[in-house]
């Protein structure tokens, strides 16, 4: 096992990596940015290391600054978290070529799944059902456009290649629309990713949000922890996250997971990931992986009993996987609500220091943030300062723990989205479950103020 690790991240996830660490007797060394300098799991630390000024660019994106951080303080590894450097191939590749244990996959399966063409040829060659489309990359002869177009059928949407973010995606509904739109996808796509290369899927019209998480190490066994509901969402921002997904038959779940797992064996994929996958009308549509641990992992852990960031480190250690797929075991329901610092109903962000910060207990509760009173949200990077997640034996409990928590939560000082999660809790659609990704913009539609 690792004696010592480097964390290149910051706010909660750099926390919960922190505290990852400590459990497993392993020293956490912290970097930060010159803003980042009051934050907890720095004050927590017993090492920690300024790599820059405020904006990311200069630091959490700086790979010189992160690797002589791990150079000077003895790292053996390095844990990415999620966003910044995490989905870098050739971050990877120079942590690697450094010396260091990057804990996540190899910089060969990043790139093949960070280019969604080649992830989607490499699920489709590992039996894993995707969106009818175009095969790869899409021509420039129009005529082959149309072509291609009119046997996926209408409406379809032009995805850029390298995308991400929900950026990078065109829906064309008629074939007088078509090629312009495939020109201007390439164009932006190339100017915003530096990858003009562009394919098309069928657009489906209502589906869900649904991934599945696995988990693989370095013997060639893996698994899979079940499903993730992400379908409640704000310009493909997810705010709401929840498992089991409600309604979705047992069977189905465990026939696309199983793909899963055959793909990660067949890439020699290790560590934690996750499988996207929009899922209409009983079928499940594969549209991405994240090879990475993501933001609502907890959901996943509360049901499971399984420690996935633990996990992440022990695989990369290169232990192997201390349970096998018949000892997981699903257990209860459990939701996430993500709180962002921005006003509640019109998104615009609100950093700056909070006053009084009073988080919710009591049984079925976990809160995962870095925040605390007298904190300092700093403008400069993404609004998310922690998550409220919690667990009960029914989707029912777990919703009326979620109110109860959401009741006692009190965060002064700035804007929260907490007020917007107190609604959707008692919204009558959301209560019975199975709402599709649209759901969440039509209701602000309906209750814009
Ligand atoms: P990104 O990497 O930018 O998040 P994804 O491929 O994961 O891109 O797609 C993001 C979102 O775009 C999905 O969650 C869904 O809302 C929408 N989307 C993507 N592909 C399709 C499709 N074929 N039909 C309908 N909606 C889609």
């Amino acid at each position: 096992m690792f004696k010592k690790i480097l964390v290149a991240n910051r706010g909660e996830i750099a926390l919960r990596i922190q505290r990852a660490c400590r459990e497993l007797g392993i020293k956490a060394v912290m970097v930060y940015s010159e803003a980042d300098r009051e934050a907890k799991y720095v004050k927590l630390a017993e090492e920690a290391v300024c790599i820059g000024p405020a904006p990311s660019s200069l630091s959490y994106l700086n790979m010189p600054a992160i690797i002589s951080a791990a150079e000077v303080t003895d790292a053996e590894a390095i844990h990415p978290g999620y966003g910044f450097l995490s989905e870098n191939a050739d971050f990877a590749e120079r942590v690697e070529k450094s010396g260091f244990q990057f804990i996540g996959p190899t910089p060969e399966s990043i790139r093949i799944m960070g280019d969604k063409v080649s992830a989607k040829q490499a699920m489709i060659k590992a039996g894993v059902p995707c969106v009818p489309g175009s095969e790869g990359e899409l021509p420039d002869d129009p005529v082959q456009i149309r072509r291609i177009a009119k046997s996926v059928g209408y409406p379809v949407i032009i995805k850029a290649a390298g995308g991400g973010g929900g950026r990078g995606m065109r829906v064309v509904h008629t074939e007088a629309a078509l090629v312009n739109a495939v020109q201007m996808t390439k164009a932006e796509a190339g100017a915003a990713f530096g990858n003009p290369a562009v394919y098309m899927e069928k657009f489906l019209q209502n589906p869900r949000h649904i991934e599945i998480q696995i988990l693989a190490d370095k013997h060639k066994n893996a698994v899979y922890l079940g499903e993730r509901d992400c379908s409640m969402q704000r310009r493909h921002q997810k705010i709401i996250e929840e498992a089991p997904a409600p309604g979705i038959p047992r069977k189905l779940i465990e026939r696309v997971g199983e793909r899963c797992v055959a793909a990660c064996k067949k890439i020699g994929y290790r560590g934690a990931g996750t499988f996207e996958f929009l899922y209409e009308d009983g079928e499940f549509y594969f549209i991405e992986m994240n090879t990475r641990v993501q933001v609502e992992h907890p959901v996943t852990e509360m049901i499971t009993g399984v420690d996935i960031v633990k996990t992440q480190i022990m695989v990369a250690a290169g232990e192997k996987l201390p349970f096998t797929q018949r000892q997981i075991e699903i257990r209860g329901h459990a939701i996430e609500c993500r709180m962002n610092a921005e006003d509640p109903y019109k998104f615009v962000p609100s950093p700056g220091r909070i006053t009084m910060w009073h988080p919710p207990g009591g049984p079925g509760v976990r809160v995962d943030s870095h925040v605390y009173t007298n904190y300092f949200v700093p403008p400069n990077y993404d609004s998310m300062i922690g998550k409220i997640i919690v667990h009960g034996d029914t989707r029912e409990q777990a919703m009326a723990r979620m109110r109860t928590a959401l009741g006692e939560t009190v965060v002064e000082g700035i804007n929260t989205n907490i007020p917007l999660h107190r609604e959707l809790m008692v919204d009558a659609k959301f209560m019975t479950g199975g709402t599709n990704i649209h759901y969440l913009e039509e209701w602000l539609r309906q209750h814009e103020r």
